[in-house]
């Protein structure tokens, strides 16, 4: 169930963080979609906002132009009914057109064909104006409301000039002419470009009936040429005055447009610009700050997904460092021996179960103390000394120590130290120290240990011990006083013959006994010598004081009154002693002192036995010294 969980987590984070990025990534997506809808919206408005300007500035140079051709349509019908020259006409259409900065020139096209112009010479090259046509127009319309037309190029080519028409009617209501003025566009293409209509955006003047009248920038060829859906802005009406429409070209271009109807007129003025070129000039702004975004999120996610790798990583090394630490507890607890964690000042910080039995005190109670606390201070000594030999990168140490039992008994405990040491290398932060209960196997071993240095029969020292014994104490302290003591029973081949070899062996161990217990508590070492010959090693002995116990011995023995009846005088078992003492800075060997001593012995018993005989080992050269 656990592992099931646990391999849920990082799923469900990886998938968290996906939708948190996804979420993210809508949310910027949507912040860029509005931003562009409100980008419309505001071309929109502007568009629209142009039109109207544009739409209202329109009503007003047709309402100056209206005004003129209003008043010479009733002075033509004046002078028609007066039947007055036409001079007259023709007078008033020159100062008229003198008077307005706007009106390129005035033309009356009569019934019959006759033209009188204004200024004779500005329509002769403006070929883009049909008279037969205006003419045509006005003769089949019985209207006398004002006519717009289509923009033209003036004679020089440069200059667009707007007709606008009028009919005049007979008395009778019959067609009597037309008088037609064109409008200088010069002044109005300025007005326009204030608006300051920047890149694709034109500018259209639509009428409801006569199509597009006029586009701005002006076109070369047709005016018409490139509007597109003209129906739709021919048909707006009084209904919806003005508004906004997008459409697209049959190239496939979209356009987004702001368009105002005059009723006045009945022209549309329409601003429209390309979406595409909106949009592009939209991209090519932000397709900076995109990047940066892109490159952060991206950046971003790589981060995120690195850090959730670390975390899985780590995660999976903990549930390995704990399935660790729960296969090792396993072991602790099931383990007779004590298993203890210790930090390197040696603070217990794991105690195994164990320690209830060995130790006697429940593992809690020791986490947290340190290892030598209540300890003897060789024990405390033992325990440092191995902590600092492991810091300074002993691989193990051992400490065996004596703890006492509540029940009294004492038991022997040994201790293997290792340090906790990190695969990388690094410092050591621990000890796991292993504690085992050796008291049957070093009983076992110091029994071994003594009964290799022990002679079986007398319980003493054996030979090979007191040799190594002997050199030791000559070389360890050289020059220092020692005496050698070499005891022998006297004629004790015939306790053999007289008792026999048994009680032979039990007056030799009842000797030894007796020496053993005369002999001080402590630096002097008894051994059997061969077979009924003993040694006493006194280290720092001199002669005074090894003859006053070699007497101690002796009378020891003869205080025993083992009956030795063929050693006369006494008829008791006895023992002859030869000391050897080497005094304070002597240079001899082992072997001098033991054939000094043996010498004494020999001594002894050619003096008759039982006694005690010094051997003359010269004194070192003192004068000598003086000397120096
Ligand atoms: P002396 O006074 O000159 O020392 O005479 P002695 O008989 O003691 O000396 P000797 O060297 O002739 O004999 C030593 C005897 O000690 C011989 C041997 O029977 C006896 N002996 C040596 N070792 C043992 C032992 O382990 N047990 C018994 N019972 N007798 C031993
Ligand atoms: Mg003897
Ligand atoms: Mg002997």
């Amino acid at each position: 169930m656990t592992s099931t969980i646990d391999n849920w987590q990082p799923r469900i984070r990886v998938l968290t963080v996906i939708v948190i990025a996804a979420l993210l990534a809508g949310l910027g997506v949507w912040n860029e979609i509005t931003t562009w809808q409100r980008l419309v919206l505001s071309s929109n408005n502007r568009l629209l906002e142009t039109a109207r300007a544009i739409g209202l500035h329109t009503d007003d140079v047709f309402a100056l132009a209206e005004q003129p051709l209003a008043q010479l349509a009733l002075k033509a019908q004046i002078v028609r009914q007066d039947q007055r020259p036409e001079a007259a006409l023709l007078e008033d259409m020159q100062s008229l057109r003198r008077s307005s900065t706007f009106l390129n020139e005035i033309i009356y096209i009569q019934a019959d064909g006759t033209v009188s112009h204004s200024r004779p010479d500005a329509m002769a090259t403006t070929a883009e104006l049909s008279l037969e046509e205006y003419s045509g127009f006005h003769r089949s319309h019985a209207s006398t409301d004002t006519h717009i037309g289509t923009a033209v190029r003036s004679k020089s080519g440069k200059d667009w000039l707007l007709p606008v028409s009028r009919r005049i009617d007979a008395p009778d209501g019959s067609f009597a002419g037309v008088l037609l003025a064109t409008i200088r566009l010069d002044h109005f293409a300025r007005f326009i470009e204030s608006f300051d209509l920047r890149g694709d955006t034109a500018f259209y003047l639509v009428h409801s009936e006569g199509g597009v009248l006029l586009r701005y920038p002006f076109w070369a060829r047709s005016v018409e040429a490139d509007l597109g859906d003209r129906e739709f802005f021919q048909d707006q009406g009084p209904a919806k005055q003005q508004g906004n429409h997008e459409y697209r070209l049959q190239s496939g271009e979209s356009r987004l447009s702001g368009y105002y109807y005059s009723p006045d007129t009945r022209v549309t003025a329409i601003v429209t610009r390309s979406k595409s070129a909106l949009f592009h000039n939209w991209v090519t702004r932000s397709k900076y700050p995109w990047a940066c975004l892109i490159a952060a999120y991206v950046v971003g996610l790589g981060i995120t997904f690195r850090w959730l790798r670390q975390i899985r990583l780590r995660e999976i090394g903990d549930r390995k460092v704990a399935a660790r630490e729960a296969e090792f507890r396993l072991i602790a607890n099931a383990s007779s021996d004590v298993i203890e964690k210790h930090s390197m000042a040696g603070i217990r910080e794991y105690v195994s179960p164990a320690a209830a039995i060995l130790f006697e005190q429940a593992p809690e109670t020791l986490i947290g103390k340190n290892v030598t606390d209540g300890q003897d201070e060789a024990t405390r000594t033992a325990w440092r000394s191995a902590q600092l030999r492991l810091q300074s990168g002993s691989l193990a140490e051992t400490i065996l120590a004596q703890r006492q039992r509540a029940d009294g008994s004492v038991i022997w405990l040994e201790s293997v130290l290792s340090c906790v040491r990190s695969e990388n290398g690094a410092p050591a932060d621990g000890i796991v120290v292993v504690t085992r209960d050796v008291t049957r196997q070093e009983t076992a071993k110091r029994e071994l240990d003594t009964l290799a240095v022990t002679d079986e029969l007398t319980g003493l020292f054996n030979k090979r011990y007191f040799s190594q014994h002997l050199q030791t104490v000559l070389s360890e302290s050289p020059g220092a006083p020692v005496s050698l003591l070499l005891l022998d029973l006297d004629r004790f081949k015939q306790f053999n013959d007289t008792y026999g070899h048994l009680p032979g062996d039990n007056c030799l161990r009842d000797v030894a006994n007796a020496i053993r217990s005369a002999l001080p508590e402590s630096g002097a070492v008894a051994a059997r010598f061969g077979g009924e010959e003993m040694a006493v090693l006194l280290p720092g002995f001199g002669q005074a004081a090894s003859l006053l116990l070699a007497e101690k011995l002796r009378r020891a023995v003869e205080a025993l009154k083992i009956a030795h009846e063929a050693n006369a005088p006494s008829g008791i078992v006895t023992i002859s002693i030869g000391l050897c003492v080497l005094p304070k800075g002597h240079s001899e060997t082992s072997e001098t002192l033991i054939v000094s001593a043996d010498q004494a012995l020999y001594e002894a018993k050619s003096q008759g036995r039982n006694r005690i005989a010094l051997s003359a080992v010269p004194a070192p050269p003192l004068k000598q010294f003086a000397a120096i």
